[in-house]
């Protein structure tokens, strides 16, 4: 069953998944609206971000009839649909609304729906009339429902757009920061000169997008030993040397004072509490520290470009060039040091050089596995150990997972995972972990709880935590045959070692993160498209657990639909992602029945209208939730309610059977973002669905109808004919005979009314399997022959331009051929006496032409956009007294679009028309259709 609204939504949502440009799709509704809803006018009235106020943004309208384009919620018949969140018509001018814009534009009647989107109201979509009496059903407010769905999808895939191309456009900002940090350091690590290194990071700070920067070296008490600035004028470094920050600060700072005015490792002491631009006054600075204790020095930082309040992502890539500059000047110091020795030792020269080196590998490599490698590689070669463990903190902080291993370890440890990760309260690297201090051990006997998973022969242990800004980010653990390994001299060294790895892993962060971002939001895009370009049910169903299960790399996903008449839930669908289709989960199938007492997880998820994170080991071990999980094998699952304008529309579930897993806040989210653009499309769908139903049940109806009346309206013809036939026998008065001649009148287009439904309802219900090879041009001297009688009737001249060599077409003769009759049959029709018609029949652009051209009544403009709907008649002057039933050139319309071609025409008033239409050749029946 086809049927124009159908064809109308399906092209609608598939121009949405094709490509949302906004503009052109809100067009496109505009001209839906107008269409399907049938009324003169429509408009669409965005929410602004304040949610108190609504402004005009498409409209066919001449903006001269509208005067207010910018409406309060509230305020008229647009606003109160607004506030109330609820669809309202008006009929017969019957205003509510005082100061109402659409009376005051003189608009009769008007259907209005709110368009919702995640529970915000995102606008309002309104049909109007300006005729008197026009009425909008209910059934328009369903299908302006359908449409107001359609108009939130777009909003937001726009919206989902912008925030995308923001994220891209983010990671190279953020990207471009990464490169500057490592020209920086790169820069500064082949120069051997202090003071040269130290003014590259300043002015790569500067480059950062930040004002002036001053970099102090302190001696003892914190009294400036050396002043590196830009863009300070020689005679304000008098006071610099005097105190780089204010004295009052620094005193809170040492007193621990100022922790709460800490972002990363940087202090920001604002002048004003509120507000958030940057003022005179205010103060951010970071300490350079050497261990946990020594301050070397310190950066202060004056008021960026942007001119807003630093933040924490802001001031992420200057905390990695302080650390930078804090090791360049302990680098530089034990240069010194080493070089007032007089017997500078060989192995020191050869540490010193290889944290030089390792500064340099460290600063050039975003790849953390490598950077790592070399990590533990310099920490082996440096203290003679032969088993080493790198092992990188969970992002929940919950354990340490293995990264690079060295030397014989026992598989135990090999074996944790980010699911499973080595406890923090376990062992010796959790003790670092936790305690944030190097552990060294020696003569350690084997038994001993520390030596866990160390080969057999090892005595001796070292424990280095990698912290940045006070987070252990990871520890690095090595162990030696020999029990005194590990001198003061090698920790130090380790620790040194795992300082700068700590940057370079912090880096890596950064830029992982950011690239995280992306490809969530590339995730998410991709899965909103996938999910609302269709507007089946099942399929919908299909895509949405799919695109959750692939988007949340979960092992499953399921659907579950809420009945409210009975108060359960039904399983519309289970995915299994294909590797573990025969697997762990057991999922209930599609089709059952689930009620609250049976998974009473559901009672939350619904009533409070939140998702749920359900993690089997987290449960008590009696609780019957963990019971269901733990008989099923679901291991972790995410529930989110699916709610679309107001209403539970069911439940979808992630699940995680393969192994535990602990789902993140933004994971949630995620699935959240997910769930809520799923329920929009399956809610579309099952409107659709209605509407589908409606169509059959109206189509039924008229074939009845149409088929019951057929044979005693042929019946009464009959005898009217014969009346008719008889009159002067009968006596009848001429009153008499023209009253008779009103009834055959009358019924002759009841007659033709019924054969036109008919013909139009068998054109949209053929089947394509009577469809053939023919010439079209034949047919079109056929249907000229067949008209004729008419064409002399009214002394029109009808003349054929028919072009030679035209391909065949492939299609319905009868279909076409009452195309073409009923084209010729209304130029004949609406042309006075004596008129000119014109039959075209050729072949251009690859496309078999026809037209036909009068010099007839012509028809004005205002009443051309609605010609090819049902039972649309134009009544001009001279044409009112012309039978019809403004069904023909719907019909025309459904066949040609039905063979692939389109219908067009054009026409002026008084002068006359061109209708006509193009079909694509085929010589050969194709394959499929
Ligand atoms: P009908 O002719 O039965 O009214 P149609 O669907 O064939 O219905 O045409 C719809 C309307 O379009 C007509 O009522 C008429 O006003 C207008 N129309 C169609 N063809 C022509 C034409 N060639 N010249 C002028 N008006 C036309």
């Amino acid at each position: 069953m086809q049927d124009k609204y159908l064809d109308e939504m399906g092209q609608l949502f598939a121009a949405l998944a094709r490509d949302p440009q906004p503009e052109e799709a809100l067009e496109r509704l505009n001209d839906a609206v107008r269409r399907m809803v049938n009324c003169s006018d429509m408009g669409l009235w965005l929410a602004d971000d304040t949610q108190r106020m609504l402004e005009l943004t498409v409209t066919n309208m001449a903006r001269s009839n509208l005067t207010q384009t910018r409406l309060a919620y509230g305020q008229g018949m647009v606003g109160v649909v607004a506030e109330g969140r609820r669809s309202i018509i008006v009929s017969n001018a019957q205003w509510d609304f005082e100061d109402e814009p659409l009376a005051q534009a003189r608009f009769s009647a008007a259907a209005g729906v709110p368009i919702v989107w995640q529970d915000e109201l995102r606008g309002v979509l309104v049909a109007m009339d300006s005729q008197a009496g026009h009425v909008f059903t209910m059934r328009d407010i369903r299908l302006l429902e359908m449409m107001a769905l359609y108009a939130a999808a777009l909003i937001t895939t726009h919206n989902l757009q912008i925030t995308f191309a923001q994220t891209a456009h983010d990671l190279t900002e953020e990207r471009e920061r990464v490169l500057h940090i490592q020209t920086a350091t790169r820069q500064m690590l082949e120069e051997p000169d202090l003071r040269a290194n130290l003014l590259e990071v300043t002015r790569a700070i500067q480059a950062l997008g930040w004002g002036d920067v001053v970099l102090g070296l302190y001696a003892d008490n914190y009294t400036v030993d050396e002043l590196i600035t830009v863009g300070i004028p020689a005679e304000h470094e008098e006071t610099l040397r005097a105190g780089v920050v204010p004295h009052d600060i620094w005193k809170l700072f040492l007193n621990g004072r100022l922790e709460q005015f800490r972002i990363g490792g940087f202090y920001y002491i604002p002048a004003h509490e509120t507000g958030a631009a940057w003022e005179a006054g205010d103060v951010l600075f970071a300490p350079l520290r050497l261990g946990q204790e020594r301050i070397s020095g310190v950066i202060r930082v004056d008021a960026p470009v942007d001119t807003q309040r630093p933040t924490g992502t802001r001031l992420r890539p200057l905390d990695i060039l302080a650390s930078q500059a804090a090791y360049t000047i302990e680098n530089a110091r034990l240069l010194e040091e080493k070089a007032l020795s007089a017997e500078a030792l060989a192995d020191q020269v050869e540490e010193l050089s290889m944290i030089h080196r390792a500064d340099r590998e460290l600063s050039a490599h975003l790849n953390v596995d490598r950077v790592m490698t070399l990590t533990m590689d310099w920490a082996l070669r440096r203290t003679g150990a032969d088993t080493g463990l790198l092992a990188l903190m969970t992002d929940d902080e919950r354990g340490l997972v293995p990264l690079i291993t060295m030397g014989h370890l026992d598989e135990e440890i090999l074996r944790c995972s980010e699911q499973n990760p080595w406890p923090l309260d376990q062992g010796v690297m959790g003790l670092a972990a936790t305690s944030g201090q190097t552990q060294v051990f020696s003569d350690l006997p084997p038994e001993h709880e520390y030596m866990q998973f160390m080969p057999a022969h090892a005595q001796a242990l070292v424990s280095v935590p990698l912290a940045m800004r006070g987070k252990v980010l990871g520890v690095i653990t090595l162990a030696a045959r020999n029990n005194r390994a590990f001198s003061q001299h090698e920790t130090s060294f380790l620790e040194r070692l795992a300082r700068r790895a700590a940057v370079a892993l912090d880096n890596a962060h950064l830029y992982r993160q950011s690239e995280q971002l992306a490809d969530d939001m590339a995730v998410l895009y991709s899965a909103s498209r996938a999910i609302t370009a269709t507007l089946e049910r099942d399929e919908v169903l299909q895509r949405i657990a799919q695109s959750m299960a692939m988007a949340m790399e979960c092992s499953s996903a399921m659907i579950l639909g809420y009945h409210s008449e009975t108060d359960t839930f039904e399983v519309l669908i289970v995915y299994k992602v294909g590797t573990v289709r025969d697997a762990f989960e057991q999922l209930p199938d599609p089709g059952m029945t689930i009620s609250f007492d049976q998974l009473p997880a559901l009672r939350q998820t619904t009533e409070k209208q939140q998702s749920q994170v359900l993690r089997a080991i987290d449960l008590e071990a009696g609780n019957p939730i963990r019971q269901i999980m733990e008989e099923r094998h679901l291991q972790a699952a995410i529930m989110t309610p699916m709610v679309a304008q107001g209403e539970l529309l069911g439940v979808a579930v992630v699940i995680e059977g393969r192994h535990d897993r602990v789902f993140t806040t933004s994971e949630v989210f995620k699935a959240e973002t997910l769930a809520s653009q799923a329920s929009v499309a399956l809610r579309q769908s099952m409107l659709y669905s209605e509407v589908l139903e409606l169509e059959k049940i109206k189509s039924e109806m008229i074939r009845m109808a149409s088929h019951d009346l057929r044979n005693p309206l042929n019946n009464i013809m009959g005898y009217i004919e014969l009346l008719a036939m008889n009159l002067e026998s009968m006596g009848v008065n001429p009153d008499q005979a023209q009253y008779i001649e009103n009834l055959r009148r009358g019924t002759k287009s009841m007659q033709s009314l019924i054969d036109d439904l008919l013909t139009l309802e068998r054109a949209e219900s053929q089947r394509q399997s009577e469809w053939q090879t023919f010439d079209l041009g034949g047919l079109v001297v056929e249907v000229i022959e067949a008209v004729n009688t008419d064409v002399e009737l009214k002394h029109h001249t009808l003349t054929l331009q028919r072009e030679e060599g035209v391909p065949t077409v492939f299609g319905s003769v009868t279909q076409l051929r009452q195309a073409i009759t009923n084209l010729i049959g209304n130029a004949v029709k609406y042309t006075p006496d004596e008129g000119q018609i014109e039959v075209r029949f050729g072949y251009h652009n690859d496309r078999l032409q026809f037209s036909v051209e009068d010099n007839g009544y012509g028809i004005s403009p205002e009443r051309q956009a609605r010609l090819f709907e049902r039972f649309y008649r134009a009544q001009e002057p001279g044409t009112d007294m012309i039978p019809g039933t403004g069904l023909g050139l719907s019909l025309v319309k459904t066949v040609v679009e039905r063979h692939g071609g389109q219908v067009w025409f054009e026409s002026e008033p008084g002068a006359g028309s061109t209708f006509g239409f193009w079909l694509p050749p085929i010589d050969e029946p194709p394959e499929q259709l």
